[in-house]
């Protein structure tokens, strides 16, 4: 029997709005939620930051954010240039270089920060970055803090085209796995397309699909083109998308199960409700997300 894929179309591209500090290390563009413009359309994902090639001069003292809660989601952390060095309170200390992946569940609650690597930050050096929180359903919301760091060797890399490559940090594509563990299935994809060079991917239907494209510009479908630091977010229906690189393009592919339950989203914290988010407040108040030792 042949069975016909069905092309998954784009259903709006938006632009990512102008650059912001978060702490005095990271300068990033937040793609979404962008003013909930994009609301619930890519969940389970719901933020992503991206902090484009940005040069911080030497500092004995390292830039970035001190420490803060998180309960009820998930961070992920792709390092493109730069390092960067973490700490929480459930015990992980890490440092991320060019090609790693950090996943922090930060689950019932975790404090912690976000720093440039102690020696990159004496020495200066250009940063560059991802960060995307992954919803968590209701029912592990409050599960126990985890930490997965992924390091580059860890991460599959399938060549694409001429002199292209997709690494799969999550999820599957043609058979290869992504090292990251989720809670829900979800596919994340770290591509980098030489101009000219085109891959086509396939999709599960009813999954949500957004593709940012951090640098360079693409064709998909060959009816839509998107640019620097945009978002297309793609149709439910269908299974494949041809991207076909215009300029050489670093793109990132989100593609995920929705958790069809309601958000309540307050700061630090992604909960269903209202009472959920006061508890959260009150328990990193008495201290009870602990503290960096
Ligand atoms: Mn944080």
């Amino acid at each position: 029997m042949i069975t016909t894929k069905t092309i998954k179309n784009v259903s709006n591209i938006y632009k990512a709005p102008a650059p912001h500090m978060v702490g005095d290390g990271f300068r990033v563009q937040n793609v979404f939620p962008n003013g909930n413009r994009l609301g619930k359309r890519i969940s389970p994902f719901f933020l992503l930051d991206y902090g484009a090639p940005a040069y911080f001069p030497p500092s004995n003292k390292p830039r970035g954010v001190d420490e803060h809660p998180h309960r009820g989601f998930e961070t992920v952390t792709i390092l493109y240039q730069g390092a960067l060095e973490h700490r929480d309170s459930a015990g992980n200390y890490g440092k991320l270089y060019a090609g790693d992946v950090q996943l922090m569940t930060a689950g019932s609650g975790v404090v912690h920060e976000e720093k440039h690597e102690t020696e990159f930050a004496r020495q200066g050096g250009t940063l560059e970055a991802v960060q995307l929180w992954v919803n968590l359903p209701k029912a592990y919301k409050m599960t126990a803090p985890r930490y997965q760091e992924l390091s580059k060797d860890k991460i599959p890399v399938v060549a694409l085209g001429q002199n292209s490559r997709l690494r799969v940090i999550a999820g599957s594509f043609n058979g290869h796995k992504g090292p990251a563990s989720t809670f829900t299935p979800v596919n994340l994809y770290d591509i980098q397309l030489k101009a000219g060079d085109s891959v086509t991917l396939s999709l599960a239907e009813n999954y949500s699909t957004g593709i940012v494209t951090l640098k360079g510009s693409v064709s998909y479908n060959e009816t839509h083109a998107a640019k620097e630091v945009e978002i297309a977010l793609f149709d439910t229906v269908g299974e494949e998308i041809n991207i076909t690189a215009i300029t050489d393009a670093t793109l990132l592919v989100l593609n995920g199960e929705p958790i069809d339950e309601p958000i309540f989203a307050y700061g630090p914290f992604l909960m269903n409700t209202e009472q959920e988010i006061i508890a959260a407040i009150d328990d990193y108040n008495a201290g009870k997300m602990g503290h960096l030792k």
